[in-house]
């Protein structure tokens, strides 16, 4: 088979291209065929081009200001011959480059390997059978089955539509959705024309087709233009913006000092290399170099353990914004509850019924209340029954002895139903050969189905859905006997309350009739029904999400149930999960709010109750928009769960977009900031505390950090303007900055999350990252290093040491001041003691690791020459020592005293935010 690039598809009829590809428009490619073609046509996957190759990567690890200065530093240090203060300066740079390049690459792959989890599916159509399999496993010559909501998986030409639109923007930049018709077309017609081809990565926005595959991976339209969607810099977030801007604001601020320092020095007769050499120690001192490396960490570490915790983040500043959410709007079926139906009761005729039997198991039987008579005397239950049968989807599969549903959880309850009435679903499908039928959409709440009922008879229609839905469009009912009587409303409603009212999920059934020759359904033949019954299925609450709920309560975060099901059956739902708590004040607003009242209200009056609404019920995907957007007028940082192809607008709008990743439709996922790889309610309110979490982190880290730069630059400044020796040298302060940076400081990243963390307020996302307490506190441990060091610096020259070795207690006292602090920034707010000494290992590792390298640094000749060290005594050491116990005390009794005075910040949130 020649691949007929070529030849321009879009001219030719369908079926000859599905020929000239070897395929077969009804029953596919066989199974047999697929390796063969496999090998022959690669896999079905863009190659994707990286940004930017290992070798740029490692050297944009020198774009940095502070390497210029460094490598400025170096040069002018070279230049006067001092060789080893050179090499210990260009080392560092490299050691720098490298780690730097380390860190950046495996957060980088770690984040790829996420992307790649999210794998994009298709329904292929192989040996007459419609498998879903991972779209890589394409080949030239499948025949595709798309509807609307599905990713196209590779360049297709269409060869039946059903009011097929997609949106090519990918593509073309055009946003309109497209509507497509299997058609040929002119040679000239311009490829965003083509309405008879599909290209690979465009969405279907509507409708349903089959298409055959005529190009895959890099030979696709999208594929050809890789160049286009190389991968962005994921890498950012506000944050990491935040901290650029503010990184390079210092920068500045420090050269000015640096020049003003060398000025001084000089003015005051020091010698210029004196001066150079106390500048670039401040300079080298004062920025805070590690920090952004430590935000991409922190950030990376977060997105791992939220993939374990199941939630797959698309977008990196999601992480963040997840820290701050005020409110998550959930979806309720298969989020909230556990989706898995089973039929509890039916009604028809007036008349209700229990069914028996637990889960998709046929066994089981459909008992008559009372007064109801027997169900197989009721030929209207029958019929009710049937239409479940015939107007469904979906199949159900025993594996293991276990029975389970392939498709809609809804439809796979009405199969099993049926069955346990003693249908034969082979036998009535025969009997009533589909014809066509108008799938379920959330936006038209129904499904109908075409049957044919034998030459010259009308055709028979089954429509079930909504009831409300359902119940406009009959004008009559069925009776007992099978015949057609006069609809009773009032009766049906009052049936449906009560059902609804125990949480039953309750879709109501219809026939109808088509002349005998028709062949196609379409919306407007769904008129004139008989009603047949009403089905009502339970679908308990996930009990892990009763207590996600809980916890979200608890953290000040409200949660919403925003669903397609009836308001009363929304309303037993939520208070089983406890959200009527949510609104506060339910006595006094609508705890409830249907799609109708939506309607009614002017986005005004929605800003005005959004807040104290607990459950939108029959809410179609736009009204979520009109919701999101009101929420966050109110000033919420709002999460937003949603599946369908209608859902991606307000998944955008929203600050977290939250996509379904076993339910959800591609279109969705693409919108999407986050998907939970199990549909899981309870796995947001964990996405949230892992944000949470990384916050804490990245803030100990900064509280951490930004002291040793302030201390080694007021050490700098004090001895430049004091006219004395210098107690830092510049390679000593690298040395400082660089060993605690990565032993102490990044451990930080890995500290748990705090007992409490789901007990406080969400952060603000406008607030400062640092607060005053936090300055004031950054300072006092700033002036701790400037005392501590300088103090002992002068102690050891009035005690007779040398140079070198009064310099070695000056850094010792840094290292030793940092390490402990460290254990004060293991939590803002407690002591180490209430968090558990043993409760992050990484600290203990990175502490002993620190010991030993100052060990080396002092002792090691070969460290002492580089380093200009020298060994001390113990009569240092425990000056140190002390130094630095001193600034564990001193901050864990200012820690002590903003307890005291600020105990909000320890006392747990009411249940009610
Ligand atoms: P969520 O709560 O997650 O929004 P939902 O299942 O309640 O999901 P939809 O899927 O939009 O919301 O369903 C809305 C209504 O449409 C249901 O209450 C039911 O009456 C009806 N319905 C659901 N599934 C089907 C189906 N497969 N065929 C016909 N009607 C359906």
């Amino acid at each position: 088979m020649e691949i007929p690039l070529e030849t321009h598809l879009h001219q030719l009829p369908a079926d000859e291209v599905v020929k000239l590809l070897d395929s077969d428009s009804k029953t596919g490619l066989e199974l047999f065929e697929i390796q063969a073609r496999q090998e022959r046509f690669g896999p079905n996957a863009i190659p994707v081009r990286r940004g930017r190759g290992p070798l740029l990567t490692f050297l944009l690890q020198f774009h940095q200001p502070l390497i210029y200065i460094l490598v400025a530093a170096g040069g002018i240090t070279a230049a006067l011959h001092e060789w080893i203060d050179a090499g210990v300066i260009f080392a560092v740079v490299l050691v720098n480059a490298i780690i730097g390049f380390l860190q950046e690459s495996k957060a980088a792959k770690a984040l790829e390997a996420l992307a790649k989890m999210t794998v994009t599916e298709a329904s292929v159509l192989r040996s007459g059978e419609v498998h879903k399999i991972p779209s890589v496993e394409l080949v030239p010559g499948d025949i595709v089955v798309l509807q609307s909501g599905d990713k196209i998986p590779a360049d297709l030409r269409l060869f039946r539509c059903r009011d097929l639109q997609v949106d090519e923007s990918t593509l073309t930049g055009e946003s309109v959705p497209v509507q497509k018709n299997p058609e040929p077309l002119p040679a000239v017609t311009p490829l965003a024309e083509r309405c008879n081809l599909v290209y690979s990565s465009t969405l279907v926005t509507f409708g349903q087709g089959r298409g055959v595959v005529f190009a895959t991976g890099g030979k696709t339209e999208v594929g050809r233009i890789s160049e286009m969607v190389s991968t962005a810099d994921i890498m950012q977030t506000p944050l990491t913006r935040k901290i650029a801007r503010f990184s390079h604001l210092l920068l500045i601020v420090i050269l000015v000092l640096a020049g003003i320092t060398f000025g001084v020095g000089v003015l005051r007769g020091e010698s210029a290399f004196d001066m150079f050499m106390a500048a670039v120690a401040f300079a080298v001192g004062a920025i805070p170099e590690g920090l952004p490396a430590a935000v991409t960490i922190t950030l990376a570490i977060g997105v791992g353990r939220m993939a374990r915790r199941r939630a797959i983040i698309r977008k990196l500043p999601a992480v963040e914004t997840l820290g701050s959410t005020t409110t998550i709007c959930s979806d309720k079926t298969g989020t909230l509850t556990v989706n898995q139906m089973t039929v509890r009761e039916i009604y028809s005729a007036g008349r209700r019924y229990q069914v028996t039997g637990s889960g998709y198991d046929p066994d089981g039987h459909i008992k008559a209340n009372a007064d109801a008579g027997d169900a197989a005397d009721n030929a209207s239950v029958k019929e009710c029954l049937q239409a479940g049968l015939l107007c469904n989807d979906s199949t159900l599969v025993q594996k293991e002895g276990r029975w389970s549903v392939n498709g809609d959880p809804t439809e796979g309850a009405l199969l099993v139903s049926a069955l346990k009435t003693g249908l034969d679903e082979r036998q009535v499908a025969q009997q009533w050969p589909r014809l066509d039928s108008i799938p379920f959409e959330s936006q038209h709440q129904y499904m109908a189905t075409l049957h044919n009922r034998g030459a010259g008879s009308s055709r028979l229609v089954y429509v079930k859905g909504a009831v409300e839905v359902i119940l406009s469009k009959c004008k009559s009912a069925l009776d007992p006997r099978g015949h057609t009587v006069a609809l009773d409303a009032a009766a049906i409603h009052a049936d449906l309350e009560e059902m609804a009212s125990e949480g039953l999920r309750v879709l109501a059934f219809a026939k109808g009739e088509m002349p005998a020759e028709a062949t196609a359904i379409g919306h407007s033949d769904i008129a004139n029904l008989t009603f047949l019954g009403l089905q009502g299925m339970i679908d308990p609450p996930r009990p892990e999400a009763i207590q996600a709920v809980r916890a979200c309560h608890n953290a000040g975060i409200r949660v919403k149930m925003i669903t397609g099901d009836h308001p009363v059956t929304a309303r037993s739902i939520a208070k089983k999960l406890g959200l009527d708590g949510a609104a506060s004040d339910a006595a006094r607003s609508p705890l409830v709010m249907t799609s109708h009242d939506l309607a009614e209200k002017s986005d005004q009056e929605l800003i005005d109750i959004a807040d104290r609404v607990a459950v939108f019920a029959r809410a179609t995907p736009e009204q979520k928009l009109r919701i999101v957007r009101a929420l966050q007028a109110n000033g919420h940082v709002v999460a937003m769960t949603g599946d369908g192809v209608n859902d991606a607008p307000a998944l955008k709008q929203a600050d977290i977009g939250v996509a379904m990743g076993v339910g959800g439709t591609e279109v969705a996922k693409e919108s999407a900031d986050m998907i939970l790889t199990d549909d899981n309610f309870a796995t947001i309110e964990a996405a949230v505390e892992e944000g949470r979490g990384v916050f804490d982190n990245l803030t100990k880290f900064i509280v951490w950090t930004l002291p040793t730069n302030l201390g080694e630059g007021l050490v700098i400044l004090a001895a430049v303007f004091a006219g004395v020796t210098l107690p830092l040298l510049p390679v000593q302060i690298l040395w400082i900055n660089m060993t605690t940076a990565v032993l102490l400081g990044l451990m930080l990243a890995f500290e748990p999350k705090e007992l409490d963390i789901m007990r406080r307020p969400p952060r603000d996302p406008k607030t400062p990252i640092l607060d005053g307490m936090l300055i004031v506190r950054i300072c006092i441990v700033g002036l701790i290093l400037l005392i501590g060091a300088f103090g002992s610096f002068e102690w050891a020259l009035g005690q007779g040491f040398s140079d070198a070795a009064a310099r070695t207690v000056a850094v010792n006292v840094f290292v030793m001041v940092e390490l402990f602090y460290l254990f004060n920034c293991r939590s803002l707010t407690k002591s180490m003691f209430a968090l558990g000494l043993f409760s992050n290992r990484w600290i203990a590792i990175g502490v002993t690791s620190m010991v030993a390298l100052q060990l080396a640094f002092t002792y090691v000749p070969f460290m002492n020459h580089m380093f200009h060290s020298a060994p001390i005594g113990w009569d240092a050491w425990w000056r140190i020592l002390l130094t630095g116990v001193a600034a564990y005390v001193i901050i864990g009794t200012e820690k002590w005293f903003r307890r005291l005075w600020t105990p909000h910040r320890n006392v747990r949130l009411a249940d009610n935010p």
